[in-house]
């Protein structure tokens, strides 16, 4: 017969790290919100208030609203700031790169699947990058095969896909006047 489990439930959205630890990086913090809520329920009700669940809430988004500066990333700040720098990159990258560039910037992109810590996020956009090789021919094909690789993230996530003809404006000249 099997040992009855004493492991807690993982909270919805909570994304285990390979060493089979809760993992922030790859966690959006809104996702704690379960744990947050439970918690400042079970306060108010030990404290007699009757209004457990806007307690709650309140304090959901006063955490999230006062998180402080210096708090590790977790999934979506680390992504926010891993696209700039993608982005940005292929938005000042050469239109005819030397060899030794287009290699560099290979290495770079095929880090990514290997290096980047969200390792859930790593692997799909591994399996991505299998399916379309990096365009590190110029500016323009770099700017668009990274702007199709986030719109196959953002599908993922139910967001809206982005105009790949705006690159430019998003990411170098900024929006005309
Ligand atoms: P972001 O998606 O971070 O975008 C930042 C800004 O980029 C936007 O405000 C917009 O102005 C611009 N933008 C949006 N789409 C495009 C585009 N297609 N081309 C050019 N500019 C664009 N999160 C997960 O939960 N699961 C995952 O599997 C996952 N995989 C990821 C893989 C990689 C390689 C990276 C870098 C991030 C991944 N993320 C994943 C994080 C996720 O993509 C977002 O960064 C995060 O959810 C924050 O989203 P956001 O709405 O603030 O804007």
């Amino acid at each position: 017969m099997s040992e009855p489990t004493t492991e807690k439930p993982l909270p919805p959205g909570m994304v285990l790290g390979s060493d089979g630890k809760p993992c922030k990086v790859c966690t959006s913090f809104r996702n704690w919100k379960p744990a947050i809520a439970t918690r400042e329920q079970a306060r108010s009700k030990t404290s007699g208030s009757g209004a457990a669940t806007t307690v709650a809430a309140s304090s959901t988004s006063a955490f999230l609203q006062n998180k402080r500066a210096d708090c590790p990333p977790d999934s979506e700040e680390l992504g926010r700031a891993t696209w700039t720098f993608l982005h940005t990159t292929a938005a000042y990258y050469p239109e005819r790169p030397t060899p030794s560039q287009r290699a560099n910037m290979l290495t770079l992109l095929r880090s990514l699947p290997v290096l980047y810590p969200c390792t859930h996020c790593a692997d799909d956009f591994g399996e991505d990058v299998k399916l379309n090789a990096p365009n590190v021919s110029g500016r323009a094909g770099l700017s668009r095969w990274l702007c199709e690789r986030h719109n196959e993230v953002n599908k993922k996530l139910g967001k809206e896909q982005f105009d790949c003809a705006k690159t430019d404006e998003r990411w170098k000249d900024g929006p005309a006047d």
